[in-house]
């Protein structure tokens, strides 16, 4: 077969696609140019491995520039230039998508230390740069989000390109015009919810024609915060050569070394270039955009209608928009990403199981370790408490709470995604089956006692949403490798964002950490939490459960101490398993501050960040002797209450151990209708 055949074509007004038969392995010169042909450029040239000069520019040809030019070296001149465009939209590092009626373009090529990038005829990506801090490979240019984010078109910054150094998209064969550019960024690295991530900056310079339009840019600033977009719009971009070229260039601010890489340089999420003038396609897409418009309209028209009569959106979609609706400051995981983490819900992930429902162990790709928290859609807890749990959750933050990752909501499963924390919770630490003993030495319980305090102090005073946990108790504080509490499960909690006082319509609580206000009359403040907080210090104190009874005629922990109070003896609660090896000015303290937070008189009880000061020495901690002919009373009906519980669940089937209680009605608590029949007004279920 000739060297030249189909050499030379060009202004032939051919049409049609290349037909794949002339790929011939001898041909050394191809001219196509200035023709019509359409469709992809055939993977079939990809045999002509001996062609020296091919030109196919000013065609109609769509699709990618085929892989293969890469990596032919003996191709001496290539033009493949596309026909003159108006307007270019690039996924930047993200796959193709449509928004809004607009294309946005294929972007994943992957990048590289130094690479020029063709990726279509109309434009292409330049990168520069090596990560100095790690070992280099070629997906280090491109970022994906592990969750999925909640901001409109996600999907534009779900996926980013990265460079260390400086990264150059080309738009070509532009008409000659002015042009407005739009730059949506996103930070989806330098996350807060990832301990080392958070503290990276990222600052660099953006240069549009060469000329710098945005120094020492900062996208976390700008947004602001992590997973926030931020759309920066350049008008009057002048575009003369049929050329424009943005440039992202770190001039060395900012984070400069990092535990992972990608934290300084240059990240950009999606690139939009529009004209400033009208051209002659304009008015076709301008009368096929009304007519579009008009047929959109009459079928929103008609979804509108249906939706309203509630045809189309099924409670589990209403839910979805709820929680996306709240602008949470956390992120969204698909089951997939969950199946795979927790290989499928594996019996063998399960770690626990509590009034939700259980919890599994999982790793996700990028290696975080979470715990899924599983919520049957049957649970007892629907959907408004998992809406109210998530929403109140992400906005709480603290390094003694559990942190939230995400959540997903898909094929009716309701998961929460937290943190995982290695060490298990406090109650397993402090009296969990022998065969794991956690040995908490003394300063470890005072850390532990002090952080669940200061994670107390946050919720009441401190954070932007007051709550009341409600259900403080030891299975609910959960202890990271460093054996630093953290407390969990706000799912019972309740925003208390007005008024100082609250009293809540339903009872949440278990027995035995209740203060005895909240457990008889529903009265809920604050010093609930106090009085429950009491009753784990003690605990903490003694390594023993609050259930436990020394002797017959004692009731339970909280008892013990009283007696040993006036007996004069209360280091004798201290746990034996640490023999004399614990601070006796310490122990004694945290009794006392246990014994004042569990003061039967809700008034008088301390507040968390008294109780803080006070466990740490800033402040004396006064004595209080309970004097029962004072508050007996309380504690008496408390007491007949908690016997009427006992025998109710002893006849019942599976109930035992500690129990939580929710009321069924939602009426106002009285006086009087405890008195009456109490099983009347709860729902019991075990946990
Ligand atoms: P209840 O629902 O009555 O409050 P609970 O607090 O034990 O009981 P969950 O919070 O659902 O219930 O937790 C069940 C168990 O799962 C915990 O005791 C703990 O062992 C484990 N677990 C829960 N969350 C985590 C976590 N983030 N990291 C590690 N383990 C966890």
């Amino acid at each position: 077969m000739s060297k030249c055949l189909g050499g030379n074509f060009p202004r032939n007004f051919l049409s049609g696609n290349i037909p794949s038969e002339w790929a011939s392995t001898k041909l050394e010169f191809m001219s196509l140019e200035t023709n019509m042909f359409t469709g992809t450029v055939p993977p079939e040239l990809g045999k002509l491995v001996n062609l020296q000069n091919l030109r196919i520019s000013s065609n109609n040809f769509t699709g990618r520039i085929p892989d293969f030019f890469r990596s032919w070296s003996q191709l001496i001149k290539l033009e493949i230039q596309a026909s003159v465009q108006y307007s270019l939209h690039i996924n930047c590092g993200g796959g193709a998508t449509t928004i809004g009626g607009v294309k946005f373009e294929d972007d994943t090529d992957l990048g590289g230390g130094a690479k020029f990038v063709p990726v279509r005829p109309n434009w292409g990506t330049s990168s520069t740069g090596f990560f100095w801090d790690t070992n280099v490979t070629s997906t280090d240019y491109i970022a994906n989000n592990a969750s999925i984010l909640g901001m409109e078109n996600s999907q534009l910054y779900t996926h980013v390109r990265l460079s260390p150094l400086s990264l150059t998209y080309y738009a070509n064969c532009l008409a000659d015009g002015n042009y407005t550019v739009k730059l949506h960024f996103a930070e989806i690295i330098i996350r807060g919810n990832r301990s080392f991530f958070s503290v990276g900056r990222r600052i660099f310079d953006v240069y549009i024609q060469e000329k710098l339009v945005w120094k020492d840019f900062d996208i976390v600033k700008e947004a602001p915060g992590v997973d926030k977009v931020v759309i920066k719009v350049t008008n009057a971009v002048q575009v003369t050569n049929k050329t424009l070229e943005i440039r992202f260039h770190w001039s060395g601010k900012g984070t400069t070394a990092s535990p992972r890489r990608g934290i300084y340089g240059p990240l950009i999420s999606a690139i939009s270039i529009e004209p400033e003038f009208k051209h002659s396609k304009t008015k076709t897409y301008i009368l096929v955009g009304v007519s579009i418009g008009a047929l959109v309209l009459c079928l929103l028209l008609i979804f509108g209608i249906l939706w309203w009569k509630g045809c189309l959106v099924d409670s589990q979609t209403l839910r979805e928009e709820v929680l996306r609706g709240l602008d949470l400051r956390t992120g969204f995981f698909t089951l997939t990403q969950i199946k795979a983490a927790t290989n499928n819900f594996d019996p063998l992930s399960k770690i626990g199981e509590g009034g939700f429902g259980p919890v599994y162990k999982g790793i996700l790709l990028d290696g975080t370790i979470i715990a899924v928290k599983q919520l049957s859609s049957k649970s007892k807890q629907g959907n408004h408490e998992f809406v109210n749990e998530i929403g109140m959750i992400s906005c709480l933050q603290h390094p003694n709470l559990v942190r939230l990752y995400g959540c997903c909501i898909e094929a009716n499963q309701l998961l929460l995604v937290y943190e995982y924390l290695e060490n298990n919770s406090l109650a397993r630490a402090l009296y969990g089956p022998d065969d794991d003993p956690l040995n908490l030495a003394w300063p470890t319980r005072q850390k532990i006692c002090l952080g669940i305090a200061k994670g107390l102090t946050y919720l009441h005073e401190e954070s932007a949403v007051k709550v009341v946990h409600r259900d403080i108790k030891t299975t609910n504080v959960l202890l990271d490798q460093d054996l630093n509490a953290k407390i969990s499960d706000f799912g019972l909690a309740k925003l208390d964002e007005e008024e100082k006082t609250h009293i809540s319509t339903k009872v949440a609580g278990t027995i035995g950490y209740m203060a005895p206000e909240y457990a008889l009359w529903g009265c809920l403040t604050f010093k609930a939490d106090v009085y429950s907080f009491g009753i784990v210090a003690l605990e903490i104190v003694a390594g023993k459960n609050m259930k436990y009874r020394p002797s017959e005629n004692i009731q339970c922990l909280m008892d013990w101490a009283l007696v040993l109070q006036q007996k004069g003896n209360l280091l004798e609660l201290v746990d034996p398993r640490l023999g004399s090896d614990f601070s006796k000015k310490e122990a004694i303290r945290m009794i006392k501050v246990a014994l004042l937070c569990a003061n039967p008189a809700a008034t008088l009880r301390p507040i968390m960040s008294e109780v803080v000061s006070m466990l740490e020495g800033r402040t004396a901690v006064e004595e209080v002797i309970l004097d029962p002919s004072i508050h007996g009373d309380e504690i008496t009906r408390l007491r007949a209450f908690e016997e009427q519980f006992d025998q109710s669940t002893a006849q019942g089937s599976s109930a035992s151990g500690s129990h939580s209680l929710v009321r069924s009605s939602d009426a106002p608590w009285t006086g009087s209708s405890v008195a009456t029949t109490s099983s009347d007004l709860y729902k019991v279920y075990s946990s």
